[in-house]
């Protein structure tokens, strides 16, 4: 389709799998990440995205070789996990720096070129722990919530620009995040969502796609739940 297209953490796991079904499709991408694996086929830009000064040279980077970035998938993720009063405020923090605050710095520098292009998706992938809570996780529960706000603010106030912004929420997906995840705790979330198993990184991928496309174009403000029903609850 040949837009250009720039997604955090492309590089590996669920990224990844958004990265290769854009490429497919003939679109031009750009992965921001903190370099732990090159992604041949995509734009590969050195970026952390808890530094602002990273993330501009990365975006003009994509633009001088693609263009006004049209679509931007702010996915980079992490977790630093410990029970609330054993959480020092420095875990608490990155998390959110990278989660969330990562989320408003590669939001707002895209709305430079969208703006001006008048056009432009964003889409976040957020969590059903962010509804739900995750035992040992208030950080990464606390980020991932923030993102419905930072979202839907977004859309109302981008709107007038062709802007849409909207929400994925995965359940549990087979990735290394899903590795370092306490075995107990996985088992009882993989017991709690309806279809018995995690989702593939292509299954998330597929409506992140979908939502960066022309039939979802009256969809923003949305956040959709990819989770094999486990964001119902028990
Ligand atoms: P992975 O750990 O497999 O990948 C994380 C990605 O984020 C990597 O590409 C990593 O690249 C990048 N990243 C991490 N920190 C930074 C940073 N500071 N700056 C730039 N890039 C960064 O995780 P997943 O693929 O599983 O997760 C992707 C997203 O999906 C995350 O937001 C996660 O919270 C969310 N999610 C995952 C679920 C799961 O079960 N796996 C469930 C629900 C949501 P590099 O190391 O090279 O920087």
């Amino acid at each position: 389709m040949n837009r250009s297209v720039l997604i955090t953490g492309g590089n590996r796991g669920i990224g990844r799998a958004i990265t290769e079904t854009f490429l497919d499709a003939g679109d031009r991408v750009a992965v921001a990440h903190r370099g732990t694996d090159e992604l041949p086929g995509a734009l590969n830009l050195r970026c952390d995205v808890t530094s602002t000064e990273q993330i501009n040279v990365a975006f003009t980077s994509a633009e001088a070789a693609h263009g006004p970035v049209e679509v931007l998938v702010s996915n980079a993720g992490i977790t630093d996990s410990a029970p609330l009063a054993a959480m020092t405020e420095e875990q608490f923090s990155h998390v959110l720096d990278t989660n969330l605050t990562g989320s408003y710095r590669v939001a707002k520098r895209a709305t430079r070129g969208m703006v001006r292009i008048r056009h432009g998706r964003m889409i976040f992938v957020s969590s059903v722990m962010g509804a739900a809570g995750r035992r040992g996780a208030g950080n990464y529960a606390a980020s991932k919530a923030g993102l419905v706000g930072l979202s839907r603010s977004i859309a109302r106030e981008y709107a007038v620009y062709g802007i849409t912004a909207n929400l994925v929420s995965p359940g549990l997906v087979r990735t290394e995040m899903l590795e370092d995840m306490p075995e107990d705790m996985r088992l009882q979330l993989l017991d709690r969502t309806f279809l018995k198993r995690p989702a593939e990184p292509e299954e998330i991928a597929s409506l992140v796609f979908w939502l960066a496309g022309d039939e979802s174009r009256y969809v923003t403000g949305a956040e959709i739940h990819v989770d094999g029903g486990l964001g119902l609850g028990a």
